[in-house]
Protein backbone atom coordinates (compact mmCIF):
# COMPACT_ATOMS: atom_id res chain seq x y z
CA UNK A 1 0.00 0.00 0.00
CA UNK A 2 1.19 3.19 -1.04
CA UNK A 3 1.65 6.09 1.36
CA UNK A 4 -0.02 9.08 0.23
CA UNK A 5 3.86 11.15 0.57
CA UNK A 6 4.41 8.79 -2.70
CA UNK A 7 1.05 10.24 -4.79
CA UNK A 8 3.58 13.32 -5.35
CA UNK A 9 1.61 15.54 -3.29
CA UNK A 10 3.58 18.79 -1.31
CA UNK A 11 4.29 17.88 2.05
CA UNK A 12 1.86 20.84 3.06
CA UNK A 13 -1.02 18.97 2.24
CA UNK A 14 0.24 15.66 3.52
CA UNK A 15 0.62 16.52 6.55
CA UNK A 16 -2.61 18.33 6.73
CA UNK A 17 -4.49 14.92 4.97
CA UNK A 18 -2.51 13.04 8.06
CA UNK A 19 -3.94 15.14 10.85
CA UNK A 20 -7.26 14.86 9.62
CA UNK A 21 -6.85 10.90 10.13
CA UNK A 22 -6.22 9.62 7.07
CA UNK A 23 -3.20 7.31 6.98
CA UNK A 24 -3.36 5.96 3.99
CA UNK A 25 -4.62 6.81 0.65
CA UNK A 26 -7.78 4.55 -0.57
CA UNK A 27 -7.80 2.73 -3.69
CA UNK A 28 -9.14 5.53 -5.95
CA UNK A 29 -6.91 8.14 -4.62
CA UNK A 30 -3.61 6.03 -5.30
CA UNK A 31 -4.53 5.69 -8.42
CA UNK A 32 -6.24 9.02 -9.59
CA UNK A 33 -4.03 11.54 -7.51
CA UNK A 34 -0.72 10.72 -9.75
CA UNK A 35 -3.00 11.11 -12.87
CA UNK A 36 -4.52 14.04 -12.28
CA UNK A 37 -1.47 16.00 -10.79
CA UNK A 38 -0.08 16.43 -14.36
CA UNK A 39 -3.04 18.73 -14.84
CA UNK A 40 -3.22 18.60 -18.40
CA UNK A 41 -5.65 15.54 -18.77
CA UNK A 42 -9.30 14.76 -19.03
CA UNK A 43 -9.96 12.43 -16.63
CA UNK A 44 -12.83 9.61 -15.82
CA UNK A 45 -13.15 8.19 -12.28
CA UNK A 46 -15.63 5.37 -11.88
CA UNK A 47 -16.07 4.73 -8.42
CA UNK A 48 -18.91 3.83 -6.06
CA UNK A 49 -20.05 6.55 -3.33
CA UNK A 50 -17.85 6.56 -0.51
CA UNK A 51 -14.62 5.25 -1.69
CA UNK A 52 -12.67 8.85 -0.98
CA UNK A 53 -13.57 10.41 -4.04
CA UNK A 54 -13.09 13.83 -2.32
CA UNK A 55 -10.07 13.89 -1.91
CA UNK A 56 -9.03 11.92 -4.87
CA UNK A 57 -9.62 15.24 -7.08
CA UNK A 58 -9.20 17.65 -4.06
CA UNK A 59 -5.84 17.50 -3.24
CA UNK A 60 -5.03 17.53 -6.91
CA UNK A 61 -6.84 20.54 -7.32
CA UNK A 62 -5.35 22.17 -4.01
CA UNK A 63 -1.87 21.34 -5.67
CA UNK A 64 -2.80 22.41 -9.32
CA UNK A 65 -4.45 26.12 -8.03
CA UNK A 66 -2.40 29.06 -7.52
CA UNK A 67 -3.58 30.90 -4.33
CA UNK A 68 -1.85 33.88 -5.26
CA UNK A 69 -4.36 35.17 -8.27
CA UNK A 70 -7.88 36.04 -7.23
CA UNK A 71 -8.96 34.19 -10.53
CA UNK A 72 -11.44 31.43 -10.28
CA UNK A 73 -9.42 28.39 -11.51
CA UNK A 74 -11.39 25.14 -10.48
CA UNK A 75 -15.41 24.36 -10.03
CA UNK A 76 -16.49 21.66 -8.74
CA UNK A 77 -19.95 20.62 -9.72
CA UNK A 78 -22.37 18.79 -7.21
CA UNK A 79 -25.82 17.55 -7.68
CA UNK A 80 -26.95 18.71 -4.23
CA UNK A 81 -26.60 21.18 -1.74
CA UNK A 82 -25.39 19.10 0.76
CA UNK A 83 -22.47 17.22 -1.24
CA UNK A 84 -21.78 20.67 -2.73
CA UNK A 85 -21.64 21.82 1.40
CA UNK A 86 -19.47 18.84 2.16
CA UNK A 87 -17.16 19.29 -0.55
CA UNK A 88 -16.36 22.73 -0.42
CA UNK A 89 -15.72 22.26 3.58
CA UNK A 90 -13.73 19.15 2.92
CA UNK A 91 -11.45 21.27 0.29
CA UNK A 92 -11.05 23.95 3.33
CA UNK A 93 -9.98 21.33 5.97
CA UNK A 94 -7.05 19.69 3.46
CA UNK A 95 -5.72 22.99 2.66
CA UNK A 96 -5.91 24.82 5.56
CA UNK A 97 -2.35 24.45 7.00
CA UNK A 98 -1.22 24.37 3.02
CA UNK A 99 -2.36 27.30 0.79
CA UNK A 100 -4.79 30.66 1.76
CA UNK A 101 -7.33 30.12 -0.42
CA UNK A 102 -10.63 31.53 -1.10
CA UNK A 103 -13.51 28.53 -2.00
CA UNK A 104 -17.27 29.57 -2.09
CA UNK A 105 -19.75 27.67 -2.23
CA UNK A 106 -22.71 28.22 -4.58
CA UNK A 107 -26.44 26.83 -3.84
CA UNK A 108 -30.00 27.22 -4.02
CA UNK A 109 -32.07 27.81 -0.87
CA UNK A 110 -29.84 30.36 0.58
CA UNK A 111 -29.04 34.32 -0.04
CA UNK A 112 -27.76 34.68 -3.64
CA UNK A 113 -26.41 38.12 -3.20
CA UNK A 114 -24.48 36.49 -0.41
CA UNK A 115 -23.16 34.51 -2.81
CA UNK A 116 -22.13 36.82 -5.56
CA UNK A 117 -20.44 38.90 -2.60
CA UNK A 118 -18.15 36.10 -1.83
CA UNK A 119 -17.25 35.09 -5.72
CA UNK A 120 -16.56 38.83 -6.43
CA UNK A 121 -14.48 38.82 -4.00
CA UNK A 122 -12.15 36.33 -5.87
CA UNK A 123 -12.54 32.53 -5.24
CA UNK A 124 -10.17 30.98 -6.42
CA UNK A 125 -12.57 27.56 -6.22
CA UNK A 126 -16.10 27.77 -6.56
CA UNK A 127 -18.32 24.85 -5.69
CA UNK A 128 -21.71 24.58 -7.12
CA UNK A 129 -25.04 23.25 -7.70
CA UNK A 130 -25.91 23.61 -11.42
CA UNK A 131 -29.26 25.62 -11.03
CA UNK A 132 -27.87 28.18 -8.60
CA UNK A 133 -24.75 28.34 -10.99
CA UNK A 134 -27.24 29.12 -14.16
CA UNK A 135 -28.18 32.15 -11.96
CA UNK A 136 -25.09 33.73 -11.36
CA UNK A 137 -23.96 33.24 -14.79
CA UNK A 138 -27.55 34.92 -15.95
CA UNK A 139 -27.16 37.31 -13.74
CA UNK A 140 -23.65 38.00 -15.30
CA UNK A 141 -22.18 37.79 -11.41
CA UNK A 142 -19.60 35.08 -11.88
CA UNK A 143 -16.67 35.04 -14.78
CA UNK A 144 -16.20 31.47 -15.82
CA UNK A 145 -13.38 32.47 -18.60
CA UNK A 146 -10.27 31.68 -16.11
CA UNK A 147 -11.54 27.99 -15.04
CA UNK A 148 -9.03 25.51 -15.96
CA UNK A 149 -10.60 22.33 -14.23
CA UNK A 150 -14.06 21.53 -13.82
CA UNK A 151 -15.09 18.90 -11.58
CA UNK A 152 -17.87 16.88 -12.30
CA UNK A 153 -18.52 14.94 -9.13
CA UNK A 154 -21.28 12.04 -9.24
CA UNK A 155 -22.21 13.17 -12.88
CA UNK A 156 -24.76 10.28 -12.83
CA UNK A 157 -27.11 11.59 -10.20
CA UNK A 158 -26.49 15.31 -11.67
CA UNK A 159 -28.09 13.77 -15.06
CA UNK A 160 -30.86 11.79 -13.07
CA UNK A 161 -31.84 14.95 -11.18
CA UNK A 162 -32.50 16.69 -14.90
CA UNK A 163 -29.37 18.65 -15.32
CA UNK A 164 -28.28 17.85 -18.33
CA UNK A 165 -29.07 21.11 -19.93
CA UNK A 166 -27.69 23.14 -17.18
CA UNK A 167 -24.40 21.26 -17.64
CA UNK A 168 -24.52 21.75 -21.24
CA UNK A 169 -24.99 25.77 -20.61
CA UNK A 170 -22.33 25.72 -17.99
CA UNK A 171 -19.63 24.02 -19.85
CA UNK A 172 -20.37 25.61 -22.97
CA UNK A 173 -19.08 28.97 -20.69
CA UNK A 174 -16.07 27.43 -19.87
CA UNK A 175 -12.74 27.25 -21.88
CA UNK A 176 -11.86 24.98 -24.36
CA UNK A 177 -8.54 24.26 -22.82
CA UNK A 178 -9.85 22.99 -19.86
CA UNK A 179 -9.37 19.99 -18.34
CA UNK A 180 -12.61 18.05 -17.28
CA UNK A 181 -12.51 15.53 -14.06
CA UNK A 182 -15.89 13.22 -14.00
CA UNK A 183 -16.60 11.31 -11.06
CA UNK A 184 -19.76 8.74 -11.13
CA UNK A 185 -20.99 5.85 -9.39
CA UNK A 186 -22.45 4.29 -12.79
CA UNK A 187 -21.78 4.79 -16.09
CA UNK A 188 -25.55 5.55 -17.93
CA UNK A 189 -25.71 6.36 -21.65
CA UNK A 190 -26.20 10.34 -20.34
CA UNK A 191 -22.74 10.17 -18.95
CA UNK A 192 -21.16 8.30 -22.05
CA UNK A 193 -22.48 11.36 -23.84
CA UNK A 194 -20.99 13.95 -21.46
CA UNK A 195 -17.44 12.06 -22.08
CA UNK A 196 -17.67 12.15 -25.75
CA UNK A 197 -19.34 15.49 -26.16
CA UNK A 198 -17.20 17.57 -23.63
CA UNK A 199 -13.71 15.48 -23.12
CA UNK A 200 -11.30 14.54 -25.23
CA UNK A 201 -9.31 10.99 -24.76
CA UNK A 202 -9.93 10.67 -20.74
CA UNK A 203 -7.81 8.68 -18.85
CA UNK A 204 -10.58 6.18 -17.89
CA UNK A 205 -9.84 4.44 -14.31
CA UNK A 206 -12.23 2.78 -12.74
CA UNK A 207 -11.88 1.45 -9.21
CA UNK A 208 -13.85 -2.10 -8.39
CA UNK A 209 -16.21 -3.54 -10.41
CA UNK A 210 -18.70 -1.20 -12.62
CA UNK A 211 -21.67 -1.27 -11.13
CA UNK A 212 -20.86 -3.47 -8.47
CA UNK A 213 -21.65 -2.57 -4.68
CA UNK A 214 -19.42 -1.62 -2.29
CA UNK A 215 -18.43 -5.39 -0.45
CA UNK A 216 -18.91 -3.60 2.23
CA UNK A 217 -22.00 -3.41 2.33
CA UNK A 218 -24.41 -6.58 3.40
CA UNK A 219 -27.61 -6.93 1.18
CA UNK A 220 -30.59 -7.58 2.78
CA UNK A 221 -34.31 -8.09 2.09
CA UNK A 222 -37.71 -9.11 4.18
CA UNK A 223 -41.12 -9.99 2.17
CA UNK A 224 -43.84 -7.67 4.43
CA UNK A 225 -47.65 -7.39 3.44
CA UNK A 226 -48.36 -4.18 2.50
CA UNK A 227 -50.42 -3.46 5.27
CA UNK A 228 -47.53 -4.37 7.50
CA UNK A 229 -45.06 -2.48 6.48
CA UNK A 230 -45.10 0.14 9.26
CA UNK A 231 -45.17 -2.41 12.36
CA UNK A 232 -42.51 -4.56 10.26
CA UNK A 233 -40.49 -1.34 9.94
CA UNK A 234 -40.57 -0.97 13.71
CA UNK A 235 -39.54 -4.60 14.30
CA UNK A 236 -36.32 -3.72 12.83
CA UNK A 237 -35.51 -1.01 14.27
CA UNK A 238 -36.55 -2.14 17.68
CA UNK A 239 -34.25 -5.27 16.87
CA UNK A 240 -31.54 -2.94 16.86
CA UNK A 241 -31.94 -0.93 19.55
CA UNK A 242 -28.34 0.68 18.27
CA UNK A 243 -29.58 1.68 15.28
CA UNK A 244 -28.32 4.48 13.35
CA UNK A 245 -30.18 4.73 10.58
CA UNK A 246 -31.43 6.23 7.14
CA UNK A 247 -34.86 5.33 6.30
CA UNK A 248 -35.84 5.90 2.17
CA UNK A 249 -39.25 6.08 1.15
CA UNK A 250 -40.67 6.81 -2.43
CA UNK A 251 -42.15 9.89 -2.05
CA UNK A 252 -42.49 13.40 0.07
CA UNK A 253 -45.94 12.84 1.54
CA UNK A 254 -44.99 8.72 2.41
CA UNK A 255 -41.46 10.46 4.23
CA UNK A 256 -43.08 13.15 6.31
CA UNK A 257 -45.85 10.71 7.29
CA UNK A 258 -43.59 7.66 8.30
CA UNK A 259 -41.45 10.35 10.27
CA UNK A 260 -44.08 11.59 12.36
CA UNK A 261 -45.29 8.21 12.74
CA UNK A 262 -41.66 7.18 14.06
CA UNK A 263 -41.77 10.39 16.12
CA UNK A 264 -45.44 9.95 17.93
CA UNK A 265 -44.32 6.40 18.68
CA UNK A 266 -40.92 7.79 20.22
CA UNK A 267 -38.52 7.02 18.25
CA UNK A 268 -35.67 9.35 18.02
CA UNK A 269 -36.67 10.28 14.14
CA UNK A 270 -36.88 12.77 12.03
CA UNK A 271 -37.87 13.38 7.76
CA UNK A 272 -35.39 14.95 5.36
CA UNK A 273 -37.33 16.04 1.96
CA UNK A 274 -37.86 18.80 -0.86
CA UNK A 275 -40.95 20.07 0.89
CA UNK A 276 -38.75 21.17 3.92
CA UNK A 277 -37.34 24.69 3.67
CA UNK A 278 -34.04 25.09 3.65
CA UNK A 279 -33.14 25.97 6.94
CA UNK A 280 -34.92 22.87 7.89
CA UNK A 281 -33.40 20.79 5.89
CA UNK A 282 -30.01 22.10 7.61
CA UNK A 283 -31.09 21.80 10.84
CA UNK A 284 -32.55 18.09 10.54
CA UNK A 285 -28.90 17.40 8.34
CA UNK A 286 -27.11 19.10 11.22
CA UNK A 287 -28.89 17.08 14.29
CA UNK A 288 -28.34 14.35 12.17
CA UNK A 289 -24.78 14.43 11.72
CA UNK A 290 -24.71 14.97 15.51
CA UNK A 291 -25.65 11.74 16.39
CA UNK A 292 -28.41 13.86 18.03
CA UNK A 293 -30.84 11.97 15.90
CA UNK A 294 -30.99 8.49 15.51
CA UNK A 295 -33.20 7.79 12.77
CA UNK A 296 -33.89 9.99 9.44
CA UNK A 297 -36.48 9.12 6.87
CA UNK A 298 -35.75 10.62 3.76
CA UNK A 299 -36.60 11.14 -0.26
CA UNK A 300 -33.98 9.79 -2.78
CA UNK A 301 -33.40 13.34 -4.16
CA UNK A 302 -33.03 14.98 -0.82
CA UNK A 303 -30.03 12.56 0.89
CA UNK A 304 -28.28 12.08 -2.17
CA UNK A 305 -24.91 12.32 -1.81
CA UNK A 306 -25.06 12.80 1.83
CA UNK A 307 -21.82 11.58 3.61
CA UNK A 308 -22.73 10.89 7.51
CA UNK A 309 -20.05 8.68 9.21
CA UNK A 310 -20.61 5.75 10.58
CA UNK A 311 -24.68 5.35 9.47
CA UNK A 312 -25.56 1.34 10.33
CA UNK A 313 -28.17 0.62 8.36
CA UNK A 314 -30.32 1.72 5.08
CA UNK A 315 -33.73 0.72 4.87
CA UNK A 316 -35.91 0.56 1.48
CA UNK A 317 -39.30 1.05 2.99
CA UNK A 318 -39.93 0.45 -0.64
CA UNK A 319 -37.82 -1.00 -3.46
CA UNK A 320 -36.47 1.59 -5.47
CA UNK A 321 -37.76 0.58 -9.50
CA UNK A 322 -34.21 2.42 -10.91
CA UNK A 323 -30.96 -0.09 -10.28
CA UNK A 324 -29.10 3.79 -10.09
CA UNK A 325 -31.25 4.30 -6.76
CA UNK A 326 -30.94 1.77 -5.10
CA UNK A 327 -26.51 1.91 -5.82
CA UNK A 328 -27.05 5.55 -3.82
CA UNK A 329 -29.44 4.47 -1.19
CA UNK A 330 -27.34 1.71 0.06
CA UNK A 331 -24.06 3.70 -0.49
CA UNK A 332 -24.91 5.75 2.32
CA UNK A 333 -24.01 3.34 4.62
CA UNK A 334 -20.45 1.55 4.63
CA UNK A 335 -18.56 4.22 3.93
CA UNK A 336 -14.58 4.75 4.44
CA UNK A 337 -14.45 0.92 4.66
CA UNK A 338 -17.10 0.75 7.31
CA UNK A 339 -19.09 -2.10 7.36
CA UNK A 340 -22.88 -1.73 6.63
CA UNK A 341 -26.62 -3.04 6.18
CA UNK A 342 -29.24 -2.49 3.82
CA UNK A 343 -32.59 -3.74 4.01
CA UNK A 344 -34.91 -3.72 1.53
CA UNK A 345 -38.61 -3.93 2.33
CA UNK A 346 -40.52 -6.19 -0.58
CA UNK A 347 -43.78 -7.90 -1.43
CA UNK A 348 -43.70 -11.44 -2.99
CA UNK A 349 -43.94 -10.08 -6.05
CA UNK A 350 -41.26 -7.62 -5.80
CA UNK A 351 -38.82 -11.01 -6.14
CA UNK A 352 -37.83 -10.15 -9.17
CA UNK A 353 -36.69 -6.88 -8.78
CA UNK A 354 -34.03 -7.98 -5.97
CA UNK A 355 -33.13 -10.64 -8.49
CA UNK A 356 -32.22 -8.51 -11.17
CA UNK A 357 -30.13 -5.93 -8.06
CA UNK A 358 -28.51 -9.00 -7.30
CA UNK A 359 -27.22 -9.61 -10.62
CA UNK A 360 -26.03 -5.82 -12.04
CA UNK A 361 -24.54 -5.80 -7.65
CA UNK A 362 -23.06 -8.80 -8.50
CA UNK A 363 -23.69 -9.49 -4.84
CA UNK A 364 -25.73 -11.67 -3.15
CA UNK A 365 -28.93 -10.39 -1.17
CA UNK A 366 -30.02 -11.74 1.75
CA UNK A 367 -33.82 -13.07 2.97
CA UNK A 368 -34.12 -11.94 6.69
CA UNK A 369 -36.52 -12.81 8.69
CA UNK A 370 -38.81 -9.78 10.45
CA UNK A 371 -38.26 -10.21 14.25
CA UNK A 372 -41.18 -11.88 16.13
CA UNK A 373 -41.63 -10.07 19.07
CA UNK A 374 -39.61 -12.92 21.25
CA UNK A 375 -36.97 -12.30 18.79
CA UNK A 376 -37.24 -8.54 19.36
CA UNK A 377 -37.83 -9.06 23.44
CA UNK A 378 -34.50 -10.62 23.52
CA UNK A 379 -32.20 -8.27 21.67
CA UNK A 380 -33.74 -5.26 23.84
CA UNK A 381 -33.55 -6.83 26.88
CA UNK A 382 -29.86 -8.33 26.24
CA UNK A 383 -28.99 -4.77 24.76
CA UNK A 384 -30.53 -3.54 28.17
CA UNK A 385 -27.85 -5.63 30.12
CA UNK A 386 -24.85 -4.73 28.29
CA UNK A 387 -25.55 -1.13 29.09
CA UNK A 388 -25.48 -2.08 32.57
CA UNK A 389 -22.13 -3.46 32.25
CA UNK A 390 -20.52 -1.14 30.32
CA UNK A 391 -22.17 2.59 32.30
CA UNK A 392 -20.23 4.58 33.33
CA UNK A 393 -20.53 5.01 37.55
CA UNK A 394 -19.62 8.69 38.38
CA UNK A 395 -18.16 7.27 41.88
CA UNK A 396 -17.88 11.04 43.70
CA UNK A 397 -21.19 11.86 42.57
CA UNK A 398 -23.45 8.83 43.58
CA UNK A 399 -21.38 7.81 46.66
CA UNK A 400 -23.84 10.43 48.71
CA UNK A 401 -26.88 8.61 47.63
CA UNK A 402 -26.06 4.75 47.96
CA UNK A 403 -26.40 4.65 51.59
CA UNK A 404 -30.31 5.47 51.43
CA UNK A 405 -30.42 3.49 48.09
CA UNK A 406 -28.75 0.48 50.06
CA UNK A 407 -31.00 0.65 52.47
CA UNK A 408 -34.35 0.79 50.53
CA UNK A 409 -32.81 -2.52 48.62
CA UNK A 410 -31.52 -4.41 51.54
CA UNK A 411 -33.80 -6.76 51.85
CA UNK A 412 -33.76 -7.92 47.86
CA UNK A 413 -31.52 -10.32 46.75
CA UNK A 414 -28.73 -10.26 43.85
CA UNK A 415 -30.87 -12.12 41.73
CA UNK A 416 -34.23 -10.41 42.78
CA UNK A 417 -32.80 -7.25 41.79
CA UNK A 418 -31.31 -7.97 38.64
CA UNK A 419 -34.99 -9.55 37.63
CA UNK A 420 -36.60 -6.20 39.35
CA UNK A 421 -34.17 -3.63 37.39
CA UNK A 422 -34.28 -5.11 34.11
CA UNK A 423 -37.76 -5.05 34.05
CA UNK A 424 -38.22 -1.49 34.83
CA UNK A 425 -37.31 -0.76 31.06
CA UNK A 426 -38.31 -3.83 29.76
CA UNK A 427 -42.09 -4.39 30.81
CA UNK A 428 -43.19 -2.07 27.80
CA UNK A 429 -41.46 -4.25 25.29
CA UNK A 430 -43.06 -7.37 26.64
CA UNK A 431 -46.56 -5.61 26.92
CA UNK A 432 -46.10 -4.64 23.15
CA UNK A 433 -45.08 -8.15 21.98
CA UNK A 434 -46.70 -10.22 24.33
CA UNK A 435 -49.42 -11.51 21.65
CA UNK A 436 -47.58 -10.14 18.55
CA UNK A 437 -48.08 -11.88 15.20
CA UNK A 438 -45.28 -13.26 12.95
CA UNK A 439 -45.03 -10.73 10.09
CA UNK A 440 -42.99 -12.87 7.75
CA UNK A 441 -44.87 -13.76 4.50
CA UNK A 442 -44.74 -17.28 5.07
CA UNK A 443 -42.66 -17.04 7.50
CA UNK A 444 -41.29 -20.24 9.21
CA UNK A 445 -43.20 -19.56 12.40
CA UNK A 446 -46.56 -19.18 9.91
CA UNK A 447 -48.74 -15.52 10.13
CA UNK A 448 -51.51 -15.18 12.23
CA UNK A 449 -53.23 -12.04 12.06
CA UNK A 450 -54.60 -12.08 15.62
CA UNK A 451 -52.15 -10.89 18.29
CA UNK A 452 -51.57 -7.28 19.64
CA UNK A 453 -49.75 -5.30 17.58
CA UNK A 454 -51.61 -2.57 15.58
CA UNK A 455 -50.76 -0.25 12.95
CA UNK A 456 -51.54 3.35 13.31
CA UNK A 457 -53.70 2.86 16.15
CA UNK A 458 -53.81 5.67 18.65
CA UNK A 459 -56.32 4.31 21.59
CA UNK A 460 -55.85 2.84 24.90
CA UNK A 461 -55.55 -0.64 24.67
CA UNK A 462 -57.85 -3.43 27.25
CA UNK A 463 -57.63 -5.94 28.70
CA UNK A 464 -61.13 -7.97 29.49
CA UNK A 465 -61.70 -10.93 31.07
CA UNK A 466 -64.97 -12.40 28.16
CA UNK A 467 -63.80 -13.92 25.02
CA UNK A 468 -65.11 -16.12 22.38
CA UNK A 469 -65.93 -18.63 25.52
CA UNK A 470 -68.01 -16.51 26.84
CA UNK A 471 -70.21 -16.04 23.58
CA UNK A 472 -68.72 -12.58 22.98
CA UNK A 473 -68.62 -11.05 19.76
CA UNK A 474 -67.43 -7.98 17.92
CA UNK A 475 -71.11 -6.31 18.18
CA UNK A 476 -71.62 -8.01 21.49
CA UNK A 477 -68.54 -6.37 22.95
CA UNK A 478 -69.17 -3.06 21.43
CA UNK A 479 -72.79 -3.43 23.03
CA UNK A 480 -71.60 -4.04 26.69
CA UNK A 481 -69.13 -1.22 26.52
CA UNK A 482 -71.96 1.33 25.27
CA UNK A 483 -74.57 -0.10 27.28
CA UNK A 484 -72.19 -0.18 30.90
CA UNK A 485 -69.35 2.45 30.51
CA UNK A 486 -71.27 4.77 27.78
CA UNK A 487 -68.71 4.75 25.09
CA UNK A 488 -69.91 4.17 21.84
CA UNK A 489 -68.79 2.33 18.80
CA UNK A 490 -67.21 5.81 17.63
CA UNK A 491 -64.87 5.63 20.31
CA UNK A 492 -63.73 2.00 20.15
CA UNK A 493 -60.78 0.76 17.97
CA UNK A 494 -59.71 -2.86 17.22
CA UNK A 495 -61.19 -5.61 19.41
CA UNK A 496 -59.66 -8.53 19.54
CA UNK A 497 -61.37 -11.77 20.59
CA UNK A 498 -59.37 -14.40 22.48
CA UNK A 499 -60.60 -17.37 23.67
CA UNK A 500 -61.30 -16.53 27.67
CA UNK A 501 -60.27 -13.22 26.93
CA UNK A 502 -59.73 -10.10 24.75
CA UNK A 503 -58.77 -6.75 24.19
CA UNK A 504 -60.02 -3.79 23.05
CA UNK A 505 -59.00 -0.22 22.20
CA UNK A 506 -60.47 2.90 23.51
CA UNK A 507 -59.86 6.69 22.39
CA UNK A 508 -57.62 7.22 25.38
CA UNK A 509 -59.57 10.50 27.20
CA UNK A 510 -62.42 7.45 27.08
CA UNK A 511 -60.06 5.41 29.19
CA UNK A 512 -61.74 6.34 32.82
CA UNK A 513 -65.59 5.87 31.95
CA UNK A 514 -64.26 2.19 30.67
CA UNK A 515 -62.69 1.32 34.21
CA UNK A 516 -65.69 2.97 35.84
CA UNK A 517 -68.18 1.23 33.78
CA UNK A 518 -67.04 -2.02 33.36
CA UNK A 519 -65.21 -3.23 36.28
CA UNK A 520 -67.04 -5.30 38.61
CA UNK A 521 -70.38 -6.21 36.54
CA UNK A 522 -71.68 -9.18 35.72
CA UNK A 523 -71.96 -11.03 32.35
CA UNK A 524 -73.41 -14.41 32.31
CA UNK A 525 -72.33 -15.34 36.04
CA UNK A 526 -69.03 -13.81 35.85
CA UNK A 527 -67.68 -10.91 37.11
CA UNK A 528 -65.91 -8.46 34.14
CA UNK A 529 -62.58 -7.09 35.15
CA UNK A 530 -60.74 -4.72 32.87
CA UNK A 531 -57.29 -3.61 32.70
CA UNK A 532 -55.08 -1.03 30.99
CA UNK A 533 -52.58 -2.95 29.28
CA UNK A 534 -51.06 -0.08 27.29
CA UNK A 535 -50.90 3.21 25.50
CA UNK A 536 -51.02 1.91 22.57
CA UNK A 537 -47.40 3.52 20.70
CA UNK A 538 -45.93 0.98 20.16
CA UNK A 539 -44.04 -1.05 22.47
CA UNK A 540 -40.59 -0.81 20.30
CA UNK A 541 -38.90 2.37 20.95
CA UNK A 542 -40.01 3.00 24.49
CA UNK A 543 -36.42 1.08 25.28
CA UNK A 544 -34.56 3.15 23.06
CA UNK A 545 -33.37 5.23 25.83
CA UNK A 546 -31.07 2.05 26.08
CA UNK A 547 -29.69 1.95 22.18
CA UNK A 548 -25.57 3.26 22.48
CA UNK A 549 -26.18 6.84 22.09
CA UNK A 550 -28.42 7.28 24.50
CA UNK A 551 -25.44 7.22 27.44
CA UNK A 552 -24.37 10.91 26.42
CA UNK A 553 -25.53 12.12 29.82
CA UNK A 554 -29.32 11.86 30.05
CA UNK A 555 -30.91 9.98 32.74
CA UNK A 556 -33.06 7.48 31.08
CA UNK A 557 -34.88 6.73 34.42
CA UNK A 558 -38.32 7.67 34.76
CA UNK A 559 -39.10 8.35 31.50
CA UNK A 560 -41.18 5.41 30.33
CA UNK A 561 -41.33 2.60 33.02
CA UNK A 562 -43.40 0.34 32.34
CA UNK A 563 -46.11 -0.32 29.64
CA UNK A 564 -49.44 1.12 30.56
CA UNK A 565 -50.87 4.31 30.66
CA UNK A 566 -47.65 6.39 29.28
CA UNK A 567 -49.20 9.56 28.41
CA UNK A 568 -48.59 11.04 24.78
CA UNK A 569 -46.55 14.02 25.12
CA UNK A 570 -45.31 16.31 22.71
CA UNK A 571 -41.24 16.06 23.97
CA UNK A 572 -41.24 13.09 22.77
CA UNK A 573 -38.55 13.70 19.63
CA UNK A 574 -35.33 12.92 20.94
CA UNK A 575 -36.32 11.59 24.13
CA UNK A 576 -34.36 8.00 23.39
CA UNK A 577 -30.93 9.37 22.99
P1 LIG B 1 -15.92 10.47 -0.19
O1 LIG B 1 -16.08 9.33 -1.15
O2 LIG B 1 -14.95 11.46 -0.64
O3 LIG B 1 -17.25 11.07 0.12
O4 LIG B 1 -15.32 9.86 1.16
C1 LIG B 1 -16.01 8.96 1.96
C2 LIG B 1 -15.52 8.98 3.38
O5 LIG B 1 -14.20 8.43 3.47
C3 LIG B 1 -15.43 10.36 3.99
O6 LIG B 1 -16.01 10.29 5.28
C4 LIG B 1 -13.96 10.67 4.08
O7 LIG B 1 -13.66 11.49 5.18
C5 LIG B 1 -13.35 9.28 4.23
N1 LIG B 1 -12.00 9.15 3.62
C6 LIG B 1 -11.62 9.58 2.41
N2 LIG B 1 -10.33 9.27 2.16
C7 LIG B 1 -9.88 8.62 3.25
C8 LIG B 1 -8.60 8.03 3.61
N3 LIG B 1 -7.55 8.06 2.80
N4 LIG B 1 -8.50 7.44 4.81
C9 LIG B 1 -9.57 7.42 5.66
N5 LIG B 1 -10.79 7.94 5.37
C10 LIG B 1 -10.94 8.53 4.18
Amino acid sequence: MKSFESLGLSRGLVESVQQIGFETPTPIQEKAIPVLLNGNRDFVGLAQTGTGKTAAFGLPLLELVDDRSRDTQALVLAPTRELGLQIASDLENFSEKFKSFNIVAVYGGSSISEQIRKVKKGAQIIVATPGRLIDLIDRKAINLNTIKYVVLDEADEMLNMGFKDDLDKILSFTPDDKATWLFSATMPREVRAIMKNYMSDPFELTVGEQNTGNVNIEHNYVIVQENNRYPALKRILDYNPDIFGLIFCRTRIDTQKIAEMLMKDGYNADSLHGDLTQQQRDRVMMKFRQRALQILVATDVAARGIDVEDITHVIHLNIPDEMEFYTHRSGRTARAGKKGVSIAMISKRELGKVKQIEKTLKSPFKRMMIPTGADVCQKQLLALMHRVREVKVNEDEIAEFLPAIEAELKDVSKQELIKRFASIEFNRFLDYYRNAPDLNVEGKRGSSSEGGEERYSTGSRFFINLGKMDGIDVSKMLELIDDHAGVSKKDIGKIDLKGAYSFFEVEPSRAEEIVSGLNGIEYKGRQVRVEITEQKQSGGSRGRSSGGRSDRGKSSSGRNSGGGGRSRSSNQKGKWR
